[in-house]
């Protein structure tokens, strides 16, 4: 059964980095040479469809069908050009993939014959039909047509011969059946508050959008042990190994030099990356060792949400042809580091102002900190939410590790804008203020600027930093769409923006001047945000506790955690904008709840059957060996030499065979227990059973495997080692 996991290591020896074709001309000569961008369409559309288009960008107006067939018959033509054969609509179920259907262009013309054809019909709305998608419970069979539509916002691409054209997918009754959905109407809640806290300050501000970056953490493993791991294969992650004597103690692997390999398939991703026009910019080792990190240049957050999901597609297309298998799970390897997606967030106005960078002179430092104070508030009052959008099965083994944020939101400021903050609490007085007081506070506002020269205080154990002129979400998890999380916090924001906007607009209604008003209400908010923020060490058992007490949703467990999606609070954000309807949330909430159950339950049926089929069956053939052993000195040895020899390897025997017991009893139990949760049939209650009953096996049983890996000989080990699969490449 070591054979494979030999013949593996083997291989390896003869890797050698694969070739790269890429040119050597500059980037900008290659960029977004797959997708039909802005340019494109100005060369293959006629003028009317041009601007149609642009509209329907900028102002979200619909496009009637004429003009459909114009951008489709242009589209194609372009297309053809880079002998593409199909089309397709490309979208994101409510799994952590893409999905796609291809059509040909082939269609009967008009004398019969077989000629390429591409409608506006066909490039506006398709009916993929996609019935096994998750849908909690919105599709019944008998309705069960899912249609996807054209998403103008975010441009078509090429991908082999393939042309995809992202797409939101609804149901037959138009609700949302996927992330893009939401996060559309999210992105236009959050332009429409922000516009208006916007004319507070500038009359001329006539859209918002969200940015976002994300920097997605991966580990790489060679494709010949991932194929001698069942459990990676199955499950994404291993299941079972024990520790590597070195692992990332030393620190020695991050930003360490790139090994060639890699880096040969680093250098190939990132050039079909940028042929999408995906801005990729930054690579480097990261902590563990065999796990590295990509992020690009930050993006409208809809077109940055499609590039992520799209580079990992290309990642793992390109890995394939490198030998190697990119692993976006949050916690392949236990005891080293996991991957996350850190999402960096802000806002920015048609006129080029980043709403989260401090300003240059106090009124816009007082916009800043309008935003800045907002965003912090709207984190406060939906704290178990945006908990909830990080929340699953793979992000509950990362999230309170010692190197990944813990599992309780708070938002961290630096010392600097906190004690902002404090004096605009304390010196802002509920009373009238005076000419003098204002002056005061808005010369103190004017200083801002000069402290982020000095980025030095920047806190890592902390899930939600500001980091200079954007918000850093560090607890989206590697595999996750960030649609999940972007959707949230662009609702919460919204809505504690229009709440703000209201409130300062009634303010100046009744009489009292408008920049007044605005540092009254912010006063209100930061006084009643103070317990989110939080400027310490966030891995600390204190910080827990504290947590608890400040009332912030720290209680483990992830059917709880989701819960917080349906609380009366959450609604108001997420119906109450129009984000997402009634059904659609409660579908969403069903959905992670069936992922969480079926993603252990897979866990739960791999262990069992590697512990049972391969690791217990080696463990017997090594302690039959050690029995012979034990007999042929029974034989040749005398009495009391054969005592004095044979105690060691009885106490082997014992310990292997006490493992062995348990953990053919355990698996046993683990059947019994999933067998038990089965035939649940309310969906929150199945998934708490399986968290509380079978889950406990996973750790249980590894304990057991784990401990007979470190005694087994290790010709015979079935299994690449945690020191094969952290260490070769
Ligand atoms: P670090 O590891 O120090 O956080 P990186 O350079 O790896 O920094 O990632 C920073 C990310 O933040 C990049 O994707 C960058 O484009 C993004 N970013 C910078 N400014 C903004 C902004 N205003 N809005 C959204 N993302 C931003
Ligand atoms: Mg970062």
């Amino acid at each position: 059964m070591a054979e494979l996991r030999f013949s593996a290591l083997k291989e390896l020896f003869n890797r050698e980095p694969v070739d790269v074709d890429v040119p050597a001309e500059p980037v900008s000569s290659y960029f977004s040479h797959n997708v039909f961008d802005k340019q494109k369409m100005e060369r293959f559309l006629s003028r009317e469809a041009y601007r149609a288009v642009m509209t329907a960008i900028d102002e979200g107006t619909p496009i009637n069908r004429q003009i459909a067939d114009q951008v489709a018959t242009g589209m194609q033509a372009w297309a053809m050009e880079h002998g593409v054969t199909h089309f397709t609509h490309w979208f994101h179920p409510l799994t952590d993939t893409t999905a796609e259907k291809h059509d040909a262009f082939v269609g009967r013309g008009e004398l019969g014959s077989i000629i390429e054809i591409f409608s506006g019909e066909v490039l506006v709305q398709q009916e993929p039909d996609a019935s096994s998608f998750p849908s909690g419970g919105i599709r019944n069979t008998f309705e069960a047509r899912g249609y996807t539509a054209w998403d103008v916002s975010s441009p078509a691409f090429i991908v082999g011969n393939t042309l995809c054209i992202p797409t939101v997918f609804v149901s037959y009754t138009g609700e949302a059946l996927d992330y893009k959905t939401p996060l559309l109407r999210s992105l236009a809640v959050l332009d429409r508050a922000a516009v208006e806290v916007c004319h507070l300050f500038d009359k001329d501000v006539k859209k918002v959008i969200a940015t976002l970056g994300w920097e997605q953490e991966y580990f790489l493993i060679d494709e010949a042990l991932y194929y001698a791991r069942p459990d990676l294969m199955l499950a994404d992650r291993t299941l079972m190994g024990h520790p590597s004597s070195k692992d990332q103690q030393l620190s020695d692997h991050y930003f360490g030099a790139i090994p060639d390999r890699v880096k040969a398939f680093m250098k190939e991703f990132e050039y079909e990356a940028y042929k999408l026009g995906i801005p990729v910019k930054t690579r480097h080792n990261e902590v563990a060792p065999n796990q590295f990190e990509c992020a690009p240049v930050f993006e409208e957050a809809n077109l940055a949400v499609d590039h992520n999901q799209l580079i990992m597609d290309v990642m793992r297309r390109v890995a394939r042809k490198h030998k190697f298998r990119v692993l976006f799970h949050e916690k392949p390897f236990a005891e080293v580091n996991g991957s996350g997606k850190h999402s960096n967030w802000s806002m920015m106005t048609d006129t080029g102002v980043n709403l989260l960078s401090p300003g240059k002179n106090p009124k816009t430092n007082m916009q800043f900190l309008t935003f800045l104070v907002n965003v912090v508030k709207a984190v406060n009052d939906n704290e178990g939410l945006i908990r909830a959008s990080v929340t699953n099965e793979n992000n509950s083994y990362r999230l309170g590790g010692h190197e990944a944020p813990p599992s309780i939101i708070s938002v961290f400021l630096g010392s600097y804008l906190s004690d902002i903050l404090d004096g605009i609490a304390t010196k802002v007085k509920d009373k009238k203020m005076t000419p003098q007081e204002k002056t005061e506070i808005k010369l103190g506002l004017g200083k801002i600027p000069g402290i982020f020269l000095d980025n030095t205080d920047r806190n890592r154990t902390s899930p939600f930093a500001f980091t200079g002129n954007r918000f850093e979400f560090r607890a989206v998890g590697s595999s996750a769409n960030c649609s999940s999380a972007m959707i949230v916090l662009n609702a919460a924001v919204a809505r504690q923006l229009k709440a703000f906007a209201d409130e300062v607009n009634s303010m100046v209604d009744r009489g009292r001047k408008r920049d007044e008003a605005i540092f009254q209400v912010l006063k209100k908010c930061i006084i009643d945000s103070r317990r989110i923020r939080f400027e310490g060490d966030g891995y600390s058992e204190e910080w827990h506790r504290e947590a608890l007490r400040r009332g912030l949703s720290a209680e483990p467990g992830v059917p709880k955690t989701l819960k917080a999606y349906v609380t009366p609070s959450s609604r108001e954000t997420l119906v109450g904008t129009g984000v997402l309807t009634d059904r659609e949330l409660e579908s969403r909430v069903e959905v992670e709840l069936e992922k969480f159950t079926k993603k252990l339950q897979i866990e739960a049926r791999v262990l069992g059957d590697l512990a049972i089929n391969h690791i217990v069956p080696t463990a017997v053939n090594y302690m039959t060996s050690l029995v012979e052993n034990v007999r042929g000195l029974r034989e040749i040895f005398d009495d009391n030499e054969y005592i004095r020899l044979a105690g060691a390897r009885k106490e082997l025997i014992i310990n292997i065979s006490d493992h062995i017991t348990m953990i053919k009893r355990m698996v046993a139990e683990m059947i019994e227990e999933r067998r038990k949760a089965n035939v649940i049939t309310d969906l929150y209650s199945r998934a708490t059973a399986y968290e509380s009953k079978v889950k406990p096996y996973l750790d249980e049983i590894r304990i057991h495997i784990d401990k007979l890996e470190l005694v087994v000989d290790n010709e015979l080990w079935p299994l690449p080692k945690y020191r094969e699969l952290l260490f070769t490449r």
